[in-house]
């Protein structure tokens, strides 16, 4: 049988944090957007929560890796985890709708966190995991193409040294560790590349930009170099082992099979609220939205806040299903790249169209929906980009290698 309901656990989640993004987010969501870069001291209460979180994760993680030991249970009993990645969207299209820049500027909410979660063993994530981490791909000369980064590893003794440099990276500036792609081995191309946990407070460490941005302006955004960062040999994320090509990097990119369902659900949580803020305001108006009517008999603006309405749901069908894949041990990056390609492009969509919908106040600085129109752009960009997933959608249900459809 097919449930859509959430579970009691995750109804919980939902609630907590729709009062979170309610009560503590959109009350100063205008302050931080203005004052960019300025760290919300309002948020510092909820470090501590996001670490008894991250906690209760390690232990869960402990006591599945015991249960390898015992005899398997039958499948349908088996398959039906309710894991990080699927509470992570929830919680965060619930932040989202209360301010997705806030959002990302809570200690320990950071991609990074998610791609500690993803992949590292129980002893990495019981180091790692209650630290706020900033997720380093992007560089000066690698964007979208992710397999061409230069930043190097090299072990030397029992430490990696890193060198290189990191741009455009979201809570660079606050993060405690920063999750670094590092090549190990130019000559093994795509193959060669890992991914490292390095400390901020290594020597070695700078951050030497941060943005000015046009939306999400309440979490920084910086640039960092790596200049002979000298890290633990187990910092690396995953198996120092250069395997074949296509087989390294997958390792890397499995990471994205997580945070791409979680930034989708950003754009879930900020559109999500733009359409119910103008719905609301053109009910204030006297519009009516009347529903179970056929399409002639409604309006021009029904018909539109009905449609971006069913974009929503199936923008969350599409997140939920990648999420729950992903935390059942399904192979889900098809799936999570769908979920993006569509919240991404639909989020921004719908809240630029509320913008135009209000008038001229939609346009105004006195209500939040043309911050949101701000805020939404970023989830169709970062975390690979809407051509990007489009790629990977494609190459998935083509049955194209990335060499065959670039
Ligand atoms: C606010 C912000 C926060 C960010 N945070 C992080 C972070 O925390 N960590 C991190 O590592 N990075 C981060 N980034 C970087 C982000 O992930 C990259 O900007 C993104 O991956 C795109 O890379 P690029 O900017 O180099 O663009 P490019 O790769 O140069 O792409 C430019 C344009 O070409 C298109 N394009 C590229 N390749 C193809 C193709 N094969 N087919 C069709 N079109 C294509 C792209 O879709 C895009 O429209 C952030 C960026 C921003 C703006």
């Amino acid at each position: 049988m097919i449930d859509f309901e959430l579970p009691p656990a995750l109804k919980m989640v939902k609630e907590f944090t729709h009062g979170v993004g309610r009560d503590t987010f959109r009350p100063i969501a205008r302050k931080y957007d203005e004052e960019e870069h300025t760290t919300a001291e309002e948020l510092a209460f909820l470090g501590p929560i996001m670490t008894q979180r991250s906690a209760d994760r390690r232990k869960k993680q402990r006591d599945q890796e015991k249960a390898k030991d015992e005899p398997k249970k039958p499948k349908a009993e088996t398959e039906d985890r309710i894991g990080a990645t699927m509470t992570a969207c929830v919680g965060s299209e619930e932040f989202c709708w209360g301010d997705s820049g806030l959002l990302l500027a809570i200690p320990g909410s950071g991609l990074g966190n998610a791609a500690i979660a993803a992949v590292a063993t129980p002893e990495q994530d019981e180091r790692f995991g209650g630290k706020f981490a900033a997720m380093a791909i992007t560089e000066p000369g690698s964007g979208s193409d992710s397999g061409s980064i230069s930043t190097t590893a090299v072990l030397d003794g029992d430490e990696w040294v890193i060198n290189g440099e990191k741009i455009f990276v979201t809570d660079g500036k606050q993060c405690e560790v920063v999750v670094v792609w590092a090549t190990v081995d130019r000559s093994a191309g795509k193959a060669g590349i890992k991914s490292f946990v390095v400390e901020k407070d290594r020597p070695g460490v700078t951050v030497t930009k941060l943005e000015h941005k046009l939306g999400i302006r309440a979490s920084d955004t910086a640039s960092i170099v790596f200049e002979d960062v000298r890290i633990p040999k187990d910092n690396i994320l995953g198996s120092p082992e250069v395997k074949t090509k296509t087989e390294g990097f997958k390792g890397v990119m499995k990471t994205f099979d997580n945070t791409r369902p979680m930034v989708a659900a950003m754009a879930l949580g900020v559109s999500r609220a733009a359409l119910e803020f103008t719905k609301e305001k053109l009910e204030e108006e006297g519009f009516l939205f009347r529903y179970g009517l056929t399409k002639h008999q409604l309006s021009a603006i029904e018909r539109e806040v009905l449609m971006m309405e069913a974009e929503l749901e199936a923008m969350r069908l599409l997140i939920w299903r990648a999420a729950w894949m992903g935390d059942n041990g399904r192979a889900n990056a098809l799936e999570a790249s769908m979920s993006k390609a569509k919240a991404g492009r639909m989020g921004s969509e719908i809240s630029r169209r509320c913008v135009a919908l209000l008038g001229p106040m939609g346009y105004s600085r006195e209500w939040l929906v043309e911050k949101w129109a701000r805020d939404c752009k970023i989830n169709d960009i970062y975390e690979g980009t809407q051509q990007v997933q489009q790629l990977v959608v494609a190459r998935n249900l083509l049955g194209y290698s990335r060499a065959e459809l670039k």
